[in-house]
């Protein structure tokens, strides 16, 4: 038999030509192979669409004994093992959508010696006769993928992941390979921390996707300004779209399709059966849109996916990542695009409070919530603050491939705006002890003499009309930049507006308010109701 580095590499390389048809292996691929080959655990951090699979697919093949591969990813099991199958490796799974005679014929071929590869749901591995079959089998290495499900404080928690370190107890020979694309160092601590993997060798890659453009754009018309986006620069391609809710889904999918777009909704209301009509239309076409809530998504590997686009805010710099992740795997330019608005703020900052979950639970989402509203209010590279919220470095001078590098967005002192927009809050609450959501308070600094402007007796107030500078859609985006900002707070289920602790620096003159100039809005826009 063969021994040693260069044993393993030449079998690996081999395995890589002969198996998968490719030609040299990617980036940290080597690296990660060599280590878990030789039976060293491994935490592997690689952005999607960086070659993880064949981190411990290839291990799978070189060492005796069937990979085991933990994943949360039922619904693509499936296709995996049909994939693997196609090139010839001997791939089966065990979960829920089986029936029991499929069971019995994959668990005979694992313990026949008869699987290179076995994928497992992880509930799975909560049951103890699945413990028995595997100890019953000869097993090369166990692969833990998403593994970002294992932290509690993430975005993709999956209480089954925390089972998983017992894999390291009942078998302490076998390594570990741990992989996710999700990167801060909070998630890497805690993989490595539950998982159990005190002696793994660590392996992170540059979480950049270079040729991905970040743009970020502020919402005024969303579907027109998707329509304008698809038609300038995506004519006839393939590319996601992000919506929040399975109605704005619909009604955006309905959207294209009128204005001579092919698009498919996908959400997790509609049936099993069309769910995966349209998921592998969506793989096998070129050029369909498909518009979805984030049920969509995860594991699809489609190389020429040339656009994912957000109609509404993600929750997590981690969601946006993962998602935007989604464009362009094959190294070709590719965009995220999102329109981004008031309504996105206040709705999010409304959800959390209203949400489930404790205090520390809330303020998680809080934070998470914040380094999003950062990544959207910043006028530096997008790339940069993107990479920086990894822990990684980019260049200073900027990316060159972002919206904020492309056309530097200007900035003004916004101090006295904002002095005068918490004034308003501050005078509706100490004169009248009221409160009240961004658009009355935009229609009073306005000046504007609406019915409920004189319902309330508004036009009294002494801060009425005293914001007459700037327009409608600037006292917008100044309100959006002082609640990403943390100087206004959203409150209760109207979502009313409301000082915080930092609001005082600012009427108190101690503290200046740097914003970003709101770009020139298309022209439709100016009677759009909708951001
Ligand atoms: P991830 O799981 O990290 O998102 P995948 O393992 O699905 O990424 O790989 C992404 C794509 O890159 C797949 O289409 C895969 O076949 C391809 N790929 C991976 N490694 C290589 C390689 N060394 N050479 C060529 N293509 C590769
Ligand atoms: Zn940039």
């Amino acid at each position: 038999a063969t021994e040693g580095p260069d044993a393993t590499t030449s079998e690996a390389l081999a395995t890589l030509h002969r198996v998968f048809g490719y030609e040299a292996f990617r980036g940290e691929q080597q690296a990660v192979i060599e280590h878990v080959v030789a039976g060293g655990d491994a935490v592997v951090l690689m952005p999607t669409g960086g070659g993880k699979s064949l981190c411990y697919q290839i291990p799978a093949l070189v060492r005796p004994g069937t990979g085991v591969v933990v994943s949360p990813l039922i619904a693509l099991m499936q296709d995996q093992v049909d994939a693997l199958r196609a090139l010839g490796v001997r791939a089966g799974f065990i979960n829920s959508t089986q029936d029991f005679d499929e069971r019995r014929m994959v668990e005979a071929e694992f313990l026949a010696g008869e699987l290179d590869l076995l994928y497992l749901a992880p509930e799975r591995l909560r049951v103890e006769s699945t413990l028995g079959l595997l100890s019953r089998g000869k097993i090369s290495v166990f692969a833990i993928d998403e593994a970002h499900c294992v932290s509690q404080w993430g975005h993709d928690f999956r209480p089954d992941y925390l089972t998983l370190s017992l894999l390291g107890e009942r078998w302490p020979d076998v390594p570990r390979i741990a992989l996710t694309a999700t990167a801060t160092d909070a998630t890497h601590q805690e993989i490595t921390q539950r998982l159990n993997l005190p002696a793994a060798r660590h392996f992170v890659a540059s979480f950049d996707r270079p040729n991905i453009q970040y743009r970020i754009v502020p919402k005024a018309d969303p579907k027109k300004q998707l329509l304008a986006f698809l038609r300038e620069e995506h004519a006839g391609d393939a590319g996601i779209v992000y919506c929040l809710s399975r109605n704005s889904v619909e009604r955006t999918a309905e959207f294209l399709s009128a204005n001579g777009i092919e698009a498919v909704p996908y959400h997790a209301g509609l049936d099993a059966g069309t769910r995966a009509a349209h998921q592998s239309r969506f793989l096998r076409e070129e050029g369909l849109v498909v518009v979805a809530t984030i049920a969509f998504g995860m594991g699809i590997d489609k190389p020429d996916v040339r656009f994912v686009a957000h109609l509404d805010l993600p929750k997590s710099i981690e969601g946006y990542y993962q998602e935007t992740g989604r464009a362009g795997r094959d190294g070709l330019p590719s965009t995220a695009w999102m329109a981004y608005g008031l309504n996105d703020v206040i709705q999010q900052r409304k959800l959390i409070q209203s949400g489930e979950g404790d205090e520390a639970f809330r303020r998680r989402a809080a934070s998470h919530l914040d380094a999003m509203l950062a990544l959207c209010e910043t006028a530096r590279c997008r790339r940069g603050q993107l990479l920086a919220y990894f822990g990684q470095d980019a260049t200073a001078a900027g990316c060159g491939n972002c919206d904020t590098c492309l056309t530097p967005p200007e900035t003004w002192d916004g101090t006295v705006a904002a002095q005068k927009a918490l004034s308003t809050v501050v005078r509706l609450q100490r004169e009248r002890g009221q409160k009240f959501g961004a658009v009355q308070i935009v229609d009073i600094l306005l000046g504007k003499r609406t019915a409920k402007v004189i319902q309330f007796d508004h036009d009294q107030l002494s801060v009425f009309g005293i914001g007459q500078d700037l327009s409608d859609g600037e006292w917008r985006g100044v309100i959006r930049q002082l609640l990403a900002q943390g100087l206004l707070a959203v409150e209760g289920e109207y979502g009313t507006l409301a000082l915080t602790e930092a609001s005082g620096a600012v009427l108190r003159r101690e503290r200046e308010v740097p914003l970003r100039k709101e770009p020139k809005r298309p022209t439709a826009s100016r009677s759009g109701t909708s951001s």
